[in-house]
């Protein structure tokens, strides 16, 4: 049977290991690293999301700030407030939580946010960088599940990745981090042809399309790892649940993360660390 990656723990350890090291910071320069956070409207989900990272930055010593805006406000109203953010000195990080309401343009959004205070790593300087192997800001998903690997002592170099999804903001910069570590890396997604089939293939398997349950044991080659990035809610139970069915699968993976206490608690744990190296960044320009 394989062993549950648990990205709670791995969290709570990475995190302690940040605050020490913001302190240290903070001794060195002055101030701490800080964090802001625009919520447009009041998605349940969302409003969820930014509460974590508002702990998270708490937990680290990181300085946060929440800014909350009503559901119709103007795209021009949220460009200014970016604007204000960019131009503020003492703020080193600067997020967008995404969805936006649907009559504010994503994309003219995530291109507002000064590249260096884009904590997300969306922004298209970043991606471009990421994709040249320039260093840039990962985003936050990919990179906390590339720690996940690393953590169970597993060498990607050479070894078969399976990444199931495309999105700008999990599947293709997971592909490339992959690739940066040497894996043969595979794309799946939903015209993919023979899914199960080239499942099997992977000695990395990671699972970031949003369908309960998608990958089921039979997909998984024996001693895998298994990466579960998807966040479903069990129409049946309500409760919060992967892509992967992880009870049959981690009879089959040497490794395996669960939903909820995997990816998530390192996607926002990555998010402390991003929010760090854009201070170190600017600190150091
Ligand atoms: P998107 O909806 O943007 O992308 C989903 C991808 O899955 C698409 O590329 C789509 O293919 C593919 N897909 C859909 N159906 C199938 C199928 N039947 N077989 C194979 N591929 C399929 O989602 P995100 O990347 O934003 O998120 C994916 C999941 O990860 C969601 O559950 C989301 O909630 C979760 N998530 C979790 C995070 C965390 O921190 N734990 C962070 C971010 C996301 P196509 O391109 O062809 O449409």
């Amino acid at each position: 049977m394989g062993a549950i990656i648990d990205g709670k723990q791995l969290s709570l350890r990475l995190k302690g290991e940040m605050a020490d090291e913001v302190k240290a910071l903070d001794a060195k320069y002055g101030r701490v690293p800080s964090l802001a956070v625009i919520l447009v409207g009041e998605n349940p989900a969302s409003q969820s999301y930014v509460r974590g990272k508002i702990k998270a930055a708490e937990e680290v010593g990181i300085k946060s700030e929440l800014i909350t805006m009503p559901a119709d406000t103007t795209e021009e109203v949220l460009l200014a407030e970016i604007d204000r953010l960019n131009a503020d000195k003492d703020i080193d990080g600067v997020l967008v939580q995404l969805p936006l309401p649907k009559h504010i343009d994503e994309e003219r959004v995530i291109d507002a946010i000064a590249f260096e205070k884009d904590v997300d790593g969306f922004h298209p300087a970043n991606v471009a960088n990421l994709w040249l192997g320039k260093p840039c800001i990962v985003p936050c998903t990919p990179k906390g599940v590339m720690q996940m690997i690393a953590e169970c002592g597993f060498s990607v170099a050479g070894k078969k990745a399976v990444v199931v999804g495309r999105s700008n903001i999990v599947g293709k910069p997971m592909v490339k981090l992959l690739l940066d570590a040497n894996a043969t890396v595979t794309i799946a997604h939903s015209r993919t042809q023979n899914l199960a089939e080239v499942c099997r293939e992977a000695d990395i398997l990671v699972a970031a399309v949003g369908r309960k349950h998608l990958i089921t044991a039979d997909m998984v080659k024996p001693g895998a790892i298994v990466i579960d990035v998807g966040v479903n809610r069990d129409p049946e139970t309500g409760k919060l649940c992967g892509d992967v069915d992880t009870a049959s699968a981690k009879e089959v993976a040497s490794f395996i993360t669960p939903v909820p206490g995997g990816v998530g608690p390192m996607t926002i744990t990555m998010l402390m660390k991003n929010t760090i190296e854009c201070y170190l960044n600017r600190i150091n320009k």
